[in-house]
């Protein structure tokens, strides 16, 4: 919400937030931008602010929603989620989500052998009941390291992905006598229809056909091992648009569970998969890409509705039900902070008469038939043929410039005219500028670029003054796709305030919402950018109603250079030797501070600093 000091306030716990507990976030980025020597962190923007509490609130809100579900129409078991690790690896982000399920069991999700590694040692400290899901293709390490996080009497269940998987399964548990529990992800018939649904269906990417889960339970019987069967998985798509998709293939999953039962397999656990979607626009519809037409409780309402349907018809036992939700958990718990640096300006042009004559002057015969003519249709009031005569007029001045017959100065006059004539008719808007953001696309909103994904972009501050300025935002890197220029409801400029007008003059600070899931995983080091600052916020009941619990700043150049196999201790040794070589020469500045500043650079950030940067003064 926006405080009474026009500032963006996070309220951690929705409306039953207290006043005293919001987080105002400018505080926040000062606090964690101003330097050291006056009380702050000395932090560089970007910056990503995580909070907690919000991630507790959300994983609470998950949990009631379903206990509200099962309790309201008799589920006879419970639910049990687990948080697939891949929507944010984030240590302190997948702590937390141990920390705080762990009162309802709530587990993690692996896809790749160091997402199990970290699952492994984080669920170590949380409830030993909690799910460890195996997902994603297994080779033969992969299964050994998930028999091995069994043994270490973690509630680990290997779900194959890929037929094959289920010979491995049986060869190394024998070999090393642990007792698996498996699961199967089926391919569903359901189709999802959204951007995320392609993989979904009967030529999904993902899964066992029927005809292959068949397989898997003869293999598994063969073996002596059916009972080890008890889990059965699926996941259509992330963002299902309506609980009316949802139930239907809940529904199909559920139809599956039950002949599984019947095969003689001790199913247990029903695991939905992703999908819960978020209202990432506020538009709360099915029709738009971006959001969902339920909430959490409708969502819970329709899963534990198709599971028990198809469950009381088959007679057969309620599973446990598991969901694999990542976007609805982590989206809301960070905000991605960055500043607007400048902001292109145009300035209207103020045409003298003498100026006039000059341009006028060296113009071709023909452009100055256009603006005779321009001039008659102005006297006579008829703008459209203005307008006609002003394009004409314009073209043929960029001819004579291309052939050399105007100067720069003319064709700069030449353009200013243009627009003074559009503007007297009242016929240009505003322009839309562009603002200079200290951020990179591809590093923290990869999305945005790979899949044109929008999220709510808003200034954290001046929340209390009108913006009268439209915008767009360019970012860092040299790369004509880094730039925002769509918006939540179709915009293609945001309301932006003047960065020197009224109340303008200091920092300007936007921040980015609902990024927390996918973005930091998927961001790439384009350019070099590395990732953002982080502060870890929490709300407290002292006399800041936060305390930043802990602080990180983002990589140097030499960490982003290092990604790249690039040596940076060599790199600034041969850069050294070059400094003695040539420092010597230059009288202003002697080698060793020539050295010493190039050190600083590798230690900085890849990011823009404020003009008083610490290289510069090292250089200085
Ligand atoms: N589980 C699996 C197997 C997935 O592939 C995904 C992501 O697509 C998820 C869970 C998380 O989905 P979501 O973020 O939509 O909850």
């Amino acid at each position: 919400s926006v405080n009474s000091s026009g500032n963006m306030s996070v309220r951690p716990y929705g409306a039953a937030t207290l006043p005293h507990q919001e987080i105002d976030l400018l505080k926040v980025v000062r606090k964690a931008s101003d330097p050291k020597s006056s009380g702050g962190l000395g932090l560089q923007l970007p910056l990503i602010v995580r909070l907690p509490d919000v991630l507790k609130n959300r994983l609470e809100s998950l949990q009631s929603a379903f206990d509200f579900a099962i309790q309201s129409q008799g589920y006879e078991s419970h639910y049990q989620g687990v948080y697939p690790v891949k929507c944010n690896q984030d240590r302190f982000v997948v702590e937390d989500i141990v920390k705080f399920g762990s009162p309802f069991r709530f587990g993690l999700e692996a896809g790749s052998k160091p997402e199990l590694l970290l699952a492994m040692s984080c669920l170590c400290k949380g409830n030993h009941e909690a799910l460890l899901v195996c997902n994603g293709f297994k080779d033969t390490e992969y299964i050994f390291l998930a028999l091995v996080a069994r043994k270490l009497a973690l509630n680990t269940v290997i779900v194959l992905e890929q037929e094959e998987e289920i010979d491995l399964v049986i060869d190394l548990s024998k070999k090393l006598s642990i007792r698996p529990v498996v699961g199967v992800r089926a391919k569903l018939r359901t189709k999802h229809s959204g951007h995320f649904g392609s993989t979904s269906g009967e030529k999904g990417k993902f899964g066992l056909t029927t005809t292959q889960i068949l397989r898997v339970v003869r293999k598994l019987e063969q073996a002596g091992m059916l009972d080890c069967l008890q889990l059965l998985h699926f996941h259509i798509g992330s963002q299902i648009p309506t609980t009316a998709l949802l139930a239907d293939g809940v529904s199909e999953a559920a139809q599956v569970f039950c002949e599984l039962v019947r095969l003689g397999a001790h199913m247990k656990v029903l695991d939905i998969g992703g999908g819960l979607g978020i209202d990432y626009d506020g538009s709360k519809s099915s029709d738009s890409e971006i959001s969902v037409s339920y909430g959490l409780e409708e969502y819970a309402s329709a899963v534990v509705r198709a599971i028990r349907s198809v469950c009381d018809r088959k007679c057969v036992k309620h599973p446990v039900i598991c969901s694999e939700s990542g976007r609805a958990i982590v989206s809301h718990h960070s905000v991605l902070i960055f500043e607007a640096m400048s902001a292109s300006s145009y300035d209207t042009p103020n045409m003298s008469a003498v100026g006039l004559q000059y341009f006028v002057e060296n113009l071709s015969e023909e452009a100055r038939a256009d603006y005779r003519n321009l001039s008659a249709a102005a006297s006579c009031g008829e703008s459209h043929t203005c307008l006609v005569y002003a394009d004409q007029l314009k073209q043929r001045c960029i001819d004579q410039f291309k052939d050399g017959s105007l100067s720069m100065e003319q064709l700069a006059a030449v353009d200013g005219f243009c627009e003074l004539v559009s503007k007297v008719l009242g016929c240009s808007s505003d322009p839309i500028r562009t603002y200079h953001v200290n951020l990179s696309v591809f590093t923290s909103i990869p999305d945005f670029w790979g899949i044109g994904q929008l999220f709510p972009i808003v200034p954290i501050h001046r929340l209390d003054q009108r913006p009268a300025v439209r915008g767009i935002l360019s970012d860092l890197t040299c790369d004509s796709d880094g730039k925002v220029d769509k918006f939540i409801g179709g915009e293609t400029s945001l309301h932006l305030h003047d960065l020197h007008g009224n109340g303008g003059g200091g920092p300007y600070y936007l921040g980015m919402f609902l990024g927390g899931a996918y973005e930091e995983a998927l961001g790439g080091v384009h350019n070099l950018f590395g990732g953002p600052s982080v502060v870890r916020v929490s709300q407290s009941d002292g006399p800041h109603s936060f305390a930043v619990t802990r602080a990180m700043p983002g990589p140097s150049c030499a960490d982003v250079l290092r990604v790249m196999q690039h040596e940076p201790e060599l790199m600034f040794e041969t850069l050294k030797h070059r400094a003695e070589e040539y420092g010597q020469e230059d009288d202003g500045m002697a080698n060793a501070a020539l050295a010493s500043s190039l050190a600083s650079f590798f230690h900085n950030m890849p990011y823009l600093t404020a003009p008083s940067s610490c290289c510069l003064t090292a250089i200085n």
